[in-house]
């Protein structure tokens, strides 16, 4: 009796051992194979609900190609983008959740949404317009980041227009929203080209003068959404300066050069090449988390390129504005479950938000962020992903 017990305990154990590791062989060819199940659409029912007494959707794109970019509401939000490899499989490039709500209760508050009313940092949570003084909610240590409490990410926006291949969205901010002075009426449209570009445009309107920088927060993995480091993609960015920051990476108030530091992607390399050098900027961003001042002469240009080492996924940057804070994901902390089950480890991800210098409103250095009433801010950026080259045939 006690034999038999002992013989079908140990049975159901060795049981449960090989479930346990055939799952987590599972879970290993998860992460490795950029292939995989996350490769996927997620279920538009997933993206169904209310918030702030708003409905939220998922809104599909798709082009002649077959590539797909998936659009929420909630935040004007990237969700997915699905592009071709070399080999022809569509792979998900971008981070983030399969159901609204993932979202919403991330730690990290921006994946893939769109960034206003001032994207990046003002210092102190603090600006002036002529001699009035305007106050903001500081919700990074002393600073205002991404538009402060409750950004743009976190708003559910009015889809005007939706066919196959874009979609347009709008907000109307209203006056004194997180502290900023004027009603902004803003729209954004993502839409999708036969020459696999997804274009994003920017518009706003005001009626009272006011600070604007928008931008989009994608977290991009070109060699698929959850498949490990982004340190082996290739990338270069044509600018030859770049903005120092402080400890709170507000901007020091000049430009640097890039030549010589590990801040120089002119030349081809990889993103972790010098990302560990014992250099005073990366310490403060805890690895790149900088804008780059784009040498740019005409209106939407070509900026960067990033290749996935894994996939031979290259995307290429054109953007109307006149900086890029590039951010390898350095306070991705693993504490988010995304789409397939991953997590958004350190550094699995990097972002290219195109947009004007940090904290703008306080250095009549940079270029203006002001918009006045009868004026319209616009600003475009294209992620193209046009038919597989690869940076090693060049
Ligand atoms: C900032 C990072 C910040 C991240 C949050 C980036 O634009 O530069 O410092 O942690 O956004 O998503």
């Amino acid at each position: 009796m006690r034999s038999k017990f002992l013989n079908s305990a140990l049975l159901t154990s060795f049981i449960i051992l090989l479930l346990a590791s055939c799952n987590s062989a599972l879970t290993n060819k998860k992460m490795d194979d950029p292939h995989n199940k996350i490769n996927e659409l997620p279920d538009s029912r997933n993206f169904n609900a209310q918030i702030d007494n708003k409905q939220t959707a998922l809104y599909i794109l798709t082009n002649k190609n077959g590539m797909k970019a998936a659009i929420t509401n909630y935040g004007g939000r990237l969700v997915s983008l699905m592009v071709p490899d070399s080999a022809g499989k569509l792979i998900d490039v971008v981070a983030g959740f399969d159901n609204v709500l993932g979202f919403k209760h991330s730690t990290e508050l921006y994946y893939g949404a769109t960034i206003g009313r001032y994207g990046n940092r003002i210092a102190n949570g603090k600006f002036k317009i002529g001699d009035k003084e305007y106050t903001l909610f500081k919700n990074n240590g002393s600073n205002t980041l991404h538009g402060g409490k409750k950004g743009f990410q976190d708003v559910v926006w009015t889809v005007t227009k939706a066919t196959d291949t874009s979609i347009a969205l709008t907000y109307l901010s209203p006056d004194m929203e997180e502290g900023f002075p004027g009603n902004l009426h803003v729209e954004v449209t993502f839409s999708l080209s036969e020459s696999n570009a997804l274009k994003i445009n920017f518009s706003a309107t005001t009626d009272k003068p006011t600070v604007v920088n928008l931008t989009n927060h994608a977290y991009f993995n070109l060699n698929g959404t959850g498949s490990g480091t982004i340190l082996n993609h290739l990338i270069e960015i044509k600018a030859d300066t770049y903005i120092p920051v402080d400890a709170t990476l507000i901007p020091l108030g000049h430009i640097d050069q890039v030549k010589g530091t590990p801040f120089d992607f002119r030349q081809v390399t990889t993103i972790g090449k010098r990302i560990n050098e014992p250099n005073d900027q990366l310490k403060r961003g805890n690895g790149y988390d900088h804008n780059y001042v784009l040498n740019k002469h005409s209106q939407e240009e070509w900026v960067a390129k990033v290749e996935g080492d894994k996939t031979g996924i290259v995307m290429d940057v054109y953007t109307s504005e006149p900086g890029l804070q590039f951010y390898t994901g350095n306070f991705m902390a693993g504490k988010n479950l995304m789409k397939g089950g991953t997590k958004d480890n350190f550094r699995t991800a990097f972002a290219m938000e195109t947009q004007h210098y940090p904290d703008s409103p306080n250095q009549s250095q940079f270029p203006s962020t002001l918009l006045n009433p009868g004026i319209t801010y616009k600003a475009s950026t294209s992620y193209v992903f046009e038919k597989y080259t690869g940076f090693k045939e060049r």
